[in-house]
């Protein structure tokens, strides 16, 4: 129920029409030696390149495909590119992107009570600001699901001479998705999210803005350097491609299941940016007078796997920026993420609602 963190692997699914590639595995893959198996690397990750570009709709003439390690890198790497210009971030960004909240050339526009770009403080802060550069904001946000209209935020930016990146990384494999359609400038996806492996990603970048943070070899055209992950990409593209396949899908069957989550639970739950457009998958509940490490220790010795939905190395919860922002106070303390995967029954719902339950009367007496 941590489908958000990292998604099951269908590995037999995915590779039932690939079974040639399974063959990578035993050969040493560089794309940047000049043998044979060099070359036929090369074509393994140009491919990829490719179908990423078309299951994502990105036109390659003017953007960049540029392989990372991770989604925390291409969200680094396009910020550090206008380290030396005023960049404007979401107050509901991925840690990756928040962090840089401390740079002096780093302005953070507000959100509303459903984690929503707040449209207003955005036109006044790119107005009062010079020299214009990026804006970045997340399309569907990691902890409550909800999605920011970025074409509308976009059209905004642009107007004011603004570029626009977005990670996309919780987006992607879970609601309908076109690059070119939404009209931004840059983005963030992320393999292991949508059932790819872990290690690979990617920055989809307008050509000729990005300041490589990784130098040596020249690989990616000199945007990041470092031997390629070749079956990383591989793997990705065809994760990809059976995400985009199996969206309906996968759509109808975890909003049933959700309904049925939060249906259940009923108004006891407080479920954050519950009246926004979210992400079929995900619901974010909060629960009164329980910190969400202790629900998540409870959770978890019931075989509950659950998240705050902001990852942190040490294992340790962090209060929540985004519920904080969101104006929720104390309870920014409380929330626990559910997000739901193919995988998941109606059985597991309802085993999990009444543990939930059991949980909420004893810190609620
Ligand atoms: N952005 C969002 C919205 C995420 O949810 C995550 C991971 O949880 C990341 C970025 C970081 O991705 P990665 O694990 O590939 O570094």
């Amino acid at each position: 129920m941590d489908h958000n963190s990292t998604t099951y692997r269908i590995k037999n699914e995915l590779w039932s029409d690939n079974d040639k590639d399974r063959e990578l595995y035993n050969l040493p893959l560089n794309p940047s030696s000049i043998h044979s198996y060099g070359r036929f690397a090369r074509e393994k990750l140009e491919n990829a390149r490719i179908k990423i570009a078309k299951l994502l709709d990105v036109d390659t003439g003017s953007h960049e495909i540029i392989f990372t390690s991770s989604a925390t890198e291409a969200n680094n790497l396009v910020i550090n590119s206008f380290n030396d210009k005023d960049v404007f971030i979401s107050e509901s960004e991925h840690l990756s992107i928040y962090e840089y909240k401390k740079n002096q050339n780093i302005t953070t526009v507000k959100v509303d009570e459903n984690a929503l770009l707040n449209l207003e403080d955005l036109e006044t802060k790119i107005k009062s600001s010079k020299p214009k550069s990026l804006l970045s904001v997340i399309l569907a946000n990691n902890e409550t699901g909800a999605i920011n209209d970025l074409k509308a935020i976009s059209k905004i930016a642009k107007q004011m001479g603004v570029l626009v990146h977005s990670d996309c990384v919780q987006a992607v494999g879970k609601i309908k998705y076109s690059f070119a359609e939404l009209d931004i400038d840059f983005a963030s996806v992320s393999s292991h999210k949508i059932g790819g492996p872990s290690g690979t990603s990617i920055l989809i970048a307008k050509k000729g803005f990005i300041k490589p943070m990784i130098i040596g070899g020249g690989q990616e055209k000199s945007l990041r350097s470092g031997t390629e992950n070749v079956l990383g990409a591989v793997e990705f593209a065809h994760a990809l491609e059976f995400a985009t396949n199996n969206l309906g899908k996968y759509a109808e069957k975890v909003l049933n299941l959700r309904n049925s989550l939060e249906k259940k639970l009923g108004s006891k739950a407080i479920i954050a940016s519950q009246n926004a457009s979210r992400l079929p998958n995900t619901s974010m509940l909060i629960m009164p007078n329980a910190n969400s490490q202790t629900q998540m220790i409870i959770f978890d010795t019931s075989g509950f796997m659950l998240s705050n939905g902001s990852a942190c190395s040490s294992g340790k919860i962090k209060e929540s920026h985004v519920l904080k922002n969101m104006g929720y106070g104390e309870l920014s303390n409380n929330g626990i993420r559910v997000s739901l995967g193919i995988n998941n029954t109606e059985e597991e719902i309802l085993s999990f609602c009444d543990k939930w339950e059991e949980v909420f009367s004893n810190f609620n007496k």
